[in-house]
């Protein structure tokens, strides 16, 4: 109890995702009277890169960018984590978003360390042909950052596999000859025609899925009739939405950056699907109605999912929110003031880094297939995934019971053990 911290300059902001994240970790870690020195290598990650580099716009001007790069940890093997394209990405959030990679992939059993990266940059401002060339030159400053089996990228909010295909061909170009095959694996979330797994681009939605229906068994539901909200319709909100109404869930409502949709009976989500991949934003979609971006939380259903960016579940929003669980599909969208008065309103919250594991699974799918030069079938990919999300859903329970504690603590005490015991037979080098 009481262990001190290492903190970094970016921490002492008020805000601080990073320091949200170790708080989290903090209280994980006193449940289960992690080694002091642990806590303390976990607190920050073991390599920041930053760069900045200039990309030719189609206009002639050209333009500087920055880029990250964080590594957190790889005790339990290649650094592993996405990229984000946002305006608002800085080192604080990705150190936050590379730290929770680092627990997701320990709780889920996979062999890899955590990391994350991204670009200071709005893509929908440019054009194909200018985010090409971004994306080449961001790989190329990155250099041997990444690779294989050192450090394997994926997509993230404002990415998507196009990009993915750019960066491993950067990548393959400038690594020189031998193991073509292999170098594919630098990169997940691939187009399936150049070394992609079928079943990654639903993987994430469809891990959200298995962790609600995980609740729905605890506590003796149905799946089917649930109502549902959702915040972000991008990759992860979208997927979810269709394999959700496809088993039965109503979806009451849904949001983007765009616009709020709502439909008592249940929104027609194959349409939404449909009309969000075609146009990129649910703004005038006809078969809902449109309502106020604030009163998404006013909304009663029995599970509210946010999958669109972190700090979005607010102490104000928790209060007027009305469920029974929330599915962090998100990573980071609850506040630590909201989930004090979520759990005081008795809301279980299935947290991010068990919630939204399904992508990196299926990640990990895809570099093994990669290394092996094989591909497997949509329903190997969909039972195995199945399989793990299940495992460690149900290791997580078993901690909660054990400890007492909250579903969040209970995942993070699953994963630090899985951590302090590598470390303890590894040893701290040298
Ligand atoms: P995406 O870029 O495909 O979609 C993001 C969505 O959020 C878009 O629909 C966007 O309009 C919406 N959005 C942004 N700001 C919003 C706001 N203020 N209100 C309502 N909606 C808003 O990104 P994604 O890949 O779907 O990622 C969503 C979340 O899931 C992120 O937190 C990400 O880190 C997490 N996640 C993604 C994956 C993955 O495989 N893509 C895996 C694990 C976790």
């Amino acid at each position: 109890m009481g262990h001190t911290w290492a903190v970094s300059d970016t921490t002492k902001r008020e805000d601080s995702l990073h320091e949200a994240a170790n708080a989290q970790i903090r209280r994980a870690a006193d449940l289960i009277d992690l080694k002091p020195e642990y806590r303390l290598i976990l607190s920050e990650p073991e390599n920041e890169v930053v760069v900045n580099f200039p990309v030719r716009l189609d206009s002639g001007e050209l333009r500087m960018f920055r880029g990250y790069r964080i590594q957190h940890n790889n005790v339990l093997g290649p650094y592993k984590g996405g990229l984000r394209f946002h305006p608002d990405v800085d080192l604080d959030e990705v150190k936050a978003l590379a730290a929770w990679m680092t627990f997701k992939c320990s709780l889920v059993g996979l062999p890899y360390g955590g990391a994350k990266g991204g670009v200071t940059v709005n893509p929908r401002e440019y054009s194909d042909r200018e985010l090409e060339r971004l994306v080449r030159r961001f790989t190329h400053q990155l250099g041997d950052t990444i690779g294989p089996e050192i450090d394997i990228p994926a997509p993230d909010v404002g990415t998507n596999a196009q990009m993915m295909d750019w960066i491993m061909d950067t990548y393959a170009n400038v690594s020189g000859p031998g193991g073509r095959q292999q170098l594919r694996g630098v990169v997940t979330g691939k187009s399936v025609a150049v070394g992609g797994s079928v079943g990654r681009e639903a993987a994430t939605g469809q891990g959200v899925l298995y962790a609600l229906r995980h609740w729905c068994g605890e506590t003796g539901q149905r799946l089917a009739g649930l109502k549902v909200s959702i915040q972000g319709f991008g990759n992860v909100g979208s997927h979810f939405a269709r394999l959700a109404a496809l088993e039965g869930c109503v979806i009451v409502a849904a949001a983007d950056h765009t616009a709020t949709l709502a439909n008592h009976d249940g929104i027609d989500v194959p349409a939404l699907f449909d009309y969000a991949r075609t146009n990129r934003r649910i703004r005038g979609f006809e078969k809902a109605d449109e309502i106020e971006t604030e009163e998404l939380f006013d909304i009663p259903v029995d599970a509210f999912v946010p999958a669109a960016l972190e700090n979005q579940i607010t102490a104000e929003r928790a209060h007027r929110m009305s469920c029974r669980v929330i599915v962090e599909a998100a990573n980071g969208p609850t506040t630590a003031t909201a989930e004090q008065t979520l759990m005081g309103k008795g809301v279980e919250i299935i947290p991010d880094v068990l919630a939204n594991a399904g992508g990196v699974v299926v990640s990990y799918f895809e570099w093994l297939q990669n290394q092996s030069g094989r591909s497997w079938r949509v329903d190997d990919v969909d039972s195995r995934l199945r399989e793990i999300i299940w495992d460690a859903n149900d290791k997580v329970v078993r901690m909660k019971a054990q400890l007492g504690c909250s579903h969040r603590e209970a995942a993070y005490a699953v994963s630090l053990t899985r951590l302090a015991d590598v470390y303890d037979r590894r040893g701290i080098f040298p």
